[in-house]
């Protein structure tokens, strides 16, 4: 029921808006006419191919892009991406840029280095625990690529604008803030998304490759791991995600239509972040823990007065109907993801229930 669904907190599976679910269900048995759910149907047929097609034509329209990019849809996750990019994009011999803002970051150095080759942590922001966005760094302008996450869904840290890497492209894991505001896309030479934070289900990754990137790729890879092979076929070399993909379909459609594109979703975005970070910063009880200037729009970290206090919090707002406000395990205390299908109203109840607690407990 409609009515006893909480205001989802989520960091990632995370909250779909609800139209979306909505059309899913009115769907369901009978996917366009098909007379079968959308899990039932082939992906030869025509009704899959018209929903990838749209699915791609909606991301190139919202990020303005044109025929210099592909749009893909892979399984494997964000992490499969963590290998396949110096696997794909980075040749012998060569090395790469990464910077380290978090979690994320250390994952996918990890997997160059167990390829043998070699990588350039030109910064971290790892001495003050990636509770910022390092600045003015020196970029090798040998480098193949350079590498940045755009949203440190863990540490609740995001990049406010993207660095100039002049001629070396830029590849950034966006896993946790795509679709969340307007950027200039067409300056990336790969950018991916494991869907299920801000696009969609688990079970697929977007990913947005540059044309002059497919030079690079080696012929000596394994097939499913080539973004050739995928850019060849439509994303549908092997059988796709089809239903992940049919309801990131719909969130695109849903942002396009709906909400009215990536600037109005960025509006609305600022006035969330606006709401909990305004209230955060003037409460002596609960503290954000991201720097200044490097605080995500997406996932709102901060801590209460003591870590006992944290757990009450957290139960208490379940009780409320407010779910999913823990922190990652490996940093403690709370987060509120609040992605774009995360409503103003969801956060509006959730700064009442933290004034509420505070009275109680401050
Ligand atoms: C969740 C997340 C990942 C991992 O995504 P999977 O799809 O689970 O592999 C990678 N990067 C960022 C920034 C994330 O938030």
């Amino acid at each position: 029921m409609k009515e006893n669904r909480i205001y989802n907190f989520n960091p990632g599976p995370a909250a779909l808006p609800l139209p979306v679910l909505e059309e899913i269900q009115e769907s369901f048995l009978n996917f366009a006419g098909s007379g079968m759910s959308i899990t039932e149907v082939s992906h030869r047929s025509k009704g899959f191919d018209d929903v990838i097609n749209d699915a791609v034509a909606r991301t190139k329209r919202l990020l303005n892009l044109g025929d210099s990019h592909h749009v893909l849809f892979l399984q494997g996750g964000a992490s499969t991406q963590f290998c396949m990019i110096p696997m794909n994009l980075l040749p012998e011999g060569q090395s790469a840029d990464y910077v380290n803002t978090g979690t994320w970051s250390t994952k996918a150095i990890k997997e160059i280095q167990i390829q043998g080759k070699n990588v350039n942590v030109v910064a971290s922001s790892e001495d003050k625990n990636f509770s910022y966005i390092p600045e003015n760094i020196a970029f090798n302008s040998d480098a193949a690529y350079v590498h940045i996450t755009s949203n440190n869904t863990i540490k609740g840290t995001q990049w406010a604008e993207f660095p100039d890497t002049g001629d070396v492209p830029i590849m950034a894991d966006m896993s946790s803030d795509i679709m969340s505001r307007p950027f200039d896309a067409s300056r990336f030479g790969m950018i991916y998304a494991g869907a299920q934070k801000n696009i969609g289900p688990s079970g697929v990754c977007m990913v947005i490759i540059r044309d002059d990137m497919l030079a690079r790729v080696p012929e000596n890879i394994p097939t499913m791991l080539k973004y050739t092979t995928h850019v060849n076929k439509n994303s549908m070399f092997n059988t796709p995600p089809c239903f992940a993909i049919y309801t990131v379909q719909l969130v695109l459609k849903w942002l396009e239509e709906t909400v009215g594109g990536l600037d109005k979703m960025a509006e609305i975005n600022d006035k969330k972040a606006d709401l909990i970070y305004g209230f955060l910063d003037a409460s002596d009880f609960y503290r954000a823990t991201a720097a200044e200037g490097s605080r995500s729009k997406m996932n709102v970290t901060f801590r209460l007065p003591d870590e006992d206090l944290e757990k009450q919090f957290i139960q208490a707002a379940m009780e409320n109907g407010l779910g999913g406000l823990k922190g990652h395990r490996s940093v403690g205390g709370c987060r509120a993801s609040v992605y774009n299908a995360v409503g103003l109203d969801a956060v509006e109840a959730l700064v009442d229930f933290m004034k509420t607690f505070e009275k109680k407990n401050g």
